[in-house]
């Protein structure tokens, strides 16, 4: 989810540089294409619903005829898996570019076992910045762009221009302002603690006059826990929201606190502040939060970022890297973004 949105920045940065005559299309997995639907810069968006039943026929069907219509020039392939390679190889003779992902720093950033050694991994020395600002610069290169206006300093104008189409949604009837919660993630150890999540809600009920709602999608029954809060400040939607209405409900937050996962992604993209809290993933990866009020919260420790994704099971008696953040830490984090301390 996290991907497709941060890809909206280089769509705004290839609109800015190919001018009004170019056209996108793009390609990604139906339960992510609201994502990107609206985004003014879109053309079309080709969803494979796999989950529905779509085969791989039906994906290349639906692309052909998107070629007959409007002959493809160009692929770029900003997702690098091998999925994305086999799309590829189908349209072999039309030119394709693929992002770098820097899989190989990741990866060696999860084998060194030393937290002072970890810290040359500073962004400057091997490259470890902000996903967007990488891709464009690598990009930039192959274009020899140095022109364009939207660059990769731009990164949060790009997704935040999806608000013209997207603000046009209807907003889940919440009274008051209100600051989201973001309980959930691709991995559970990418979690912290739902009790930590309770915790932080309550202390924002007693401590500030917000309203605060959960935001999580059907799957993530874990959030039936804050069924227990008993507050007509407190909004548990989980479950409740489609994936456009969570967007709604995001861009409209005063802030949003969440895990290393696409919600804290789409809520940067329309400028909220975000408190983005790092567990088995490292924000050297490249997908801390940028904006300016918007910070990140990473402990660490010897075995820190154990993954590339966060989905290998944590192999010590505890997940330390989440509980050793505490609900204080993350209230002061989220008034000092929120101006409340
Ligand atoms: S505590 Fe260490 S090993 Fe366990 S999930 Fe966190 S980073 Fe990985």
């Amino acid at each position: 989810m996290g991907d497709v949105v941060l890809q909206t920045a280089t769509i705004n940065w290839l609109r800015s540089l190919l001018g009004e005559e170019a056209t996108f299309s793009f390609v990604t997995s139906k339960e992510f294409s609201s994502l990107i639907d609206t985004h003014p810069e879109v053309k079309s968006v080709i969803s494979f619903d796999r989950r529905g039943g779509e085969t791989w026929k039906d994906l290349i069907k639906k692309i052909d005829e998107l070629h007959e219509k409007t002959p493809i020039d160009l692929i770029l392939d900003l997702h690098a898996t091998l999925r994305s390679f086999r799309l590829k190889l189908s349209y072999w003779t039309i030119p394709s570019l693929t992002v770098d992902k820097r899989r190989w720093e990741r990866f060696l950033l999860t084998k060194i076992k030393s937290v002072r050694l970890k810290r040359l991994f500073d962004k400057k020395l091997f490259g470890l910045e902000p996903q967007v600002e990488r891709i464009l610069k690598d990009f930039e290169g192959i274009f020899g762009d140095t022109r364009s206006k939207r660059r990769t300093v731009d990164y949060r104008k790009g997704p935040n221009e999806e608000l013209t189409s997207l603000a046009s949604l209807p907003v889940y009837p919440l009274p008051g302002p209100y600051i989201v919660l973001a309980p959930s993630a691709s991995f559970s150890n990418k979690r912290w603690p739902v009790e930590r999540f309770m915790d932080l809600g309550k202390k924002i009920l007693n401590e500030t006059t917000l309203h605060v709602v959960v935001l999580a999608g059907p799957d993530d029954k874990f959030c039936e826990a804050f069924n227990e809060i008993e507050s007509d400040h407190f909004h548990n939607l989980q479950g409740k929201t489609s994936l456009k209405e969570s967007m709604s409900v995001l861009a409209n937050a005063q802030g949003c606190i969440g895990n290393d996962s696409g919600m804290n992604h789409i809520a940067e993209a329309y400028g909220v502040p975000c408190v983005t809290l790092f567990g088995p993933t490292d924000p050297r990866f490249g997908f801390a939060p940028h904006g300016s009020k918007s910070q990140y919260i990473s402990k660490e420790m010897f075995c820190k970022p154990c993954s590339t994704t966060g989905k290998t099971p944590c192999y010590r008696d505890r997940l330390y890297c989440m509980e050793e953040i505490s609900v204080n830490e993350v209230f002061n984090a989220a008034s000092k973004l929120l101006g409340n301390s």
